[in-house]
């Protein structure tokens, strides 16, 4: 373990890759060990990139979004911790009319990637009056770590983007996506908030 934390040091560089880190301040409870290593992926890329790297050395690793359905023991975790924090939003195959007014959208699809937080994307979507996601306004989680766990979450995406067990990256209907697939961004189609 220690060896290959250090091919993965040697490689991203030691202010990236930190060791024997205390990883509490990261998880929602606040309560937390330290875990053997501790990295922070800033967009997908990068999130793809350190997982590809743990899979090729073989070392354990955890995601984590918010941190809210987490719990680690006082004794600490002997693997890699991946905080995700890729949080980009797009929107794009915007429909809807042309007017005097302006475009008013119709429907849309939103891409939100995995570490964006639940309440970020549904005020993203108000802001462009989509409705849909209103549910998700007052609830802690990300995209990637509340796909992973809760149905709701896939009933509301359209596509869900992964990094498979084989290291591929797919796109996956949301029920399809299994517990070896990292989730990298998902879609969300959405119609015009009702007046
Ligand atoms: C409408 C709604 C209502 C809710 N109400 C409540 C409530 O009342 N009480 C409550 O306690 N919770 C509630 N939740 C759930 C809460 O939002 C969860 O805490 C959240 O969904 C988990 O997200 P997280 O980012 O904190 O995941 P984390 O706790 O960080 O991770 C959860 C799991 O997902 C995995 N994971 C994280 N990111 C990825 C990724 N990119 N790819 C693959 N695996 C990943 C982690 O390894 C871990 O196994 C609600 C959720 C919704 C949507």
């Amino acid at each position: 373990m220690h060896d290959r934390l250090k091919i993965l040091q040697d490689y991203l560089g030691g202010s990236r890759v930190k060791r024997d880190c205390d990883i509490s301040e990261h998880l929602v409870s606040g309560f937390g060990g330290t875990a053997s290593a501790f990295y922070i992926a800033t967009t997908v890329e990068e999130l793809i990139k350190i997982v590809q790297l743990c899979r090729e050395l073989k070392l354990d690793f955890l995601i984590i979004g918010s941190g809210s359905k987490i719990a680690i023991s006082k004794e600490g975790i002997n693997s890699l911790v991946i905080k995700n924090r890729s949080d980009n939003l797009k929107i794009f195959g915007v429909k809807g009319n042309v007017s005097r007014q302006g475009i008013g959208i119709e429907e849309a699809l939103v891409e939100a990637e995995s570490g964006t937080s639940l309440k970020r994307l549904a005020e993203f979507a108000l802001e462009h009056r989509l409705g849909g996601l209103e549910i998700f306004q007052n609830t802690l989680g990300t995209v990637g770590g509340s796909l992973y766990i809760l149905p709701i979450v896939r009933e509301k995406a359209h596509q869900v983007k992964v990094l498979t067990s084989s290291g591929e990256v797919e796109v996956k209907d949301p029920y399809l996506v299994s517990k070896e697939d990292v989730i990298i961004s998902a879609v969300f189609k959405l119609k015009a908030q009702e007046k």
